[in-house]
């Protein structure tokens, strides 16, 4: 480019919408909306605060955390790198940008985040700053506003990145049992991890008008079903028809809008005690003795893709092979009350050991005719609503939780996104960060990303040995990161996703042995392997009062975000 065609460049922008040529300054008067059109263009953070916020009032959080590389992650590029290129073409430490401000004379917390820093994605630093914004909110008894614009989790962190889909909604669960107003503000695009939980678990969520917002990105949707996707799928207008958004904002109004209902918020505000903060535990401490087996044997180490291979074995126990061998007397129960009951996730009560106990799992199969009547085990909205509601009922009987997780994700498919995927996976994680009652999960096959959290989130988290747990496939990280799907051998190893690298990671307690070769060689034993590992496991936590509970469950997802120097160390 010469020099003058630069200069050109710097003054002028060519719309997205509709191809006008526009004088960037004037662009900028419009607020970054194209004038010609009403296309609204991406929002860098520092920008979109110096939007919504009252002039003076402004005073950013600090945004500097310790170095991490939590897992070692490389592809065709160490994680590191891509770090160090994201900081110096944006200018900011990490993709969101936190404060506290006055909107309309209304004080908030803030954080906005900027798809520029590695597409907005979720990493530990993210999470950790976005909970430390939300905690800071609660202090000083502010609603929280959180703008969003993410590609999903970062899968460079693995699995601590879907810890922090966990960790930040357990921040808005306390600010909900405050009475503090939490809004999320969906700007384009947001999907994935931040779309399934503190984009769509606040008390209302604004959508900036132009953005899309789904869990499964369309391109994934299209890829998976063959179909063509409706006219405007995912976008604004969309979401409101399909009762996912309370309302789509012009941005030039959206400053308005926000002071409208901080001040609504403001004037009836219970005068309850602030909910004490949980301080993250230690880290290193826990982890120092956390990998060895239930018999305190070593598990012997396989290669990742071959574990995934192991996981996905059609032989392989499922959840309605465990409630038959596992437990006595399971009573089935189904349906959501709202739209359906989802064939991918089974759950009732059962007995164990003489213990009644609410069970709740995905479903797959062993044949390709029960595959596909379970859907791969892939549940839908309806699967996670009859999740929750049988937690909440579980909870008000007081019967203990436990969770049999063998899924590769959630539902990839048009009319999953149409009845809101996002929100109830979202919805889900947020009750179990305050469920009172004890939660036991299991990861038994595959634990594929929010699908998997969405019943994972618990008090102590187990995993059959050939288990994977992780926040993406390996295909789908070889697509994305690599020249393509055949390094999904790699990608595996990359992530972290086996039993032995998540309990040194702190994601899983304790790892079940299974026997010789895998569970689907002998799997009346690894029944009985299973059984005695949950009851180890669930005894202990029935003595429990629930307050505590929540607290230490609280603790054991706080911890994920802070203490990433600790897990370095320890990962090494
Ligand atoms: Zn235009």
């Amino acid at each position: 480019m010469t020099a003058a065609a630069g200069q050109a460049e710097q003054l002028w922008s060519r719309c997205a919408g509709c191809a006008s040529l526009l004088y960037r300054k004037r662009l900028r008067r419009n607020l970054d909306v194209c004038p010609e059109c009403g296309e609204h263009t991406r929002l860098g953070a520092p920008e979109r605060l110096r939007q919504l916020v009252d002039p003076g009032s402004l005073c950013l959080l600090p945004d500097r955390l310790p170095e991490a590389d939590p897992i070692d992650f490389v592809d065709v590029l160490p994680y590191p790198h891509r770090l160090s290129a994201a900081r110096v073409s944006t200018g900011l430490a990490e993709a969101v940008l936190c404060a506290t401000a006055t909107i309309g004379g209304h004080p908030a917390a803030l954080a906005v985040m900027d798809f520029r820093f590695l597409g907005g994605s979720l990493g530990c630093a993210v999470g950790e700053l976005i909970t430390r914004t939300a905690e800071r909110a609660l202090d000083d008894r502010v609603p929280l506003i959180l703008v969003t614009a993410s590609g999903g989790a970062r899968m460079q962190e693995g699995a601590l990145s879907l810890m922090q889909m966990a960790t930040v909604s357990q921040a808005i669960a306390a600010l909900r049992e405050a009475g503090l107003l939490t809004v999320s503000v969906l700007t384009d695009p947001t999907y994935g991890g931040v779309a399934a939980s503190f984009a769509t678990n606040t008390d209302l969520v604004l959508a900036e008008s132009g953005a899309r917002m789904g869990f499964a990105g369309p391109r994934v949707i299209r890829q998976v079903t063959g179909r063509a996707l409706p006219e405007g799928f995912q976008t604004a207008d969309f979401l409101l028809r399909h009762g996912q958004v309370d309302m789509v904002v012009q941005r030039r109004s959206l400053r308005g809008r926000l002071a409208a209902l901080l001040a609504a918020a403001g004037t009836g505000r219970p005068a309850r005690p602030p909910v004490p903060r949980q301080e993250p535990a230690p880290h290193h401490e826990r982890l120092a003795g956390a990998a060895p087996a239930a018999d305190g044997t070593q598990p012997a180490v396989r290669d990742a893709w071959e574990t995934v291979r192991t996981a996905r074995h059609p032989g392989r126990p499922t959840t309605l092979d465990y409630l038959d061998s596992v437990f006595d007397g399971f009573v089935e129960l189904h349906g959501d009350r709202l739209s359906g009951d989802c064939p991918a996730i089974v759950g009732g009560v059962a007995r164990l050991a003489g213990r009644h106990v609410m069970v709740i799992g995905h479903q797959k199969g062993h044949t390709t005719a029960d595959l596909v009547a379970r859907n791969f085990g892939m549940a839908s909205p309806a699967g996670h609503r009859k999740a929750l509601r049988l937690m909440r009922l579980a909870a008000r009987l007081g019967l203990p939780v436990v969770t049999l997780v063998d899924t590769p994700g959630a539902d990839p498919g048009i009319s999953a996104e149409e009845q809101g995927q996002a929100a109830a996976i979202a919805e889900n994680i947020l009750t179990l960060t305050v469920l009172p009652t004890p939660v036991l999960a299991v990861i038994t096959g595959e634990g594929g990303s929010g699908g998997a959290l969405a019943l994972a989130v618990a008090d102590r988290v187990l995993m059959l040995q050939h288990a994977v747990y992780s926040v993406i496939s390996p295909e789908g990280c070889a697509a994305i990161l690599w020249p393509d799907r055949s390094a999904a051998p790699q990608a595996a190893r990359a992530l972290r996703l086996t039993a032995p690298d998540l309990c040194r990671l702190g994601v899983v307690d304790e790892i079940v042995p299974e026997p010789a070769t895998a569970a689907h060689d002998d799997p009346a034993e690894t029944a009985r392997r299973l059984r005695a590992a949950l009851l180890a496991n669930l005894l202990p936590l029935l003595d429990v009062p629930p307050a505590m509970l929540v607290r230490l469950r609280r603790q054991r997802f706080r911890r994920f975000g802070a203490t990433r120097t600790g897990i370095r160390a320890v990962a090494r």
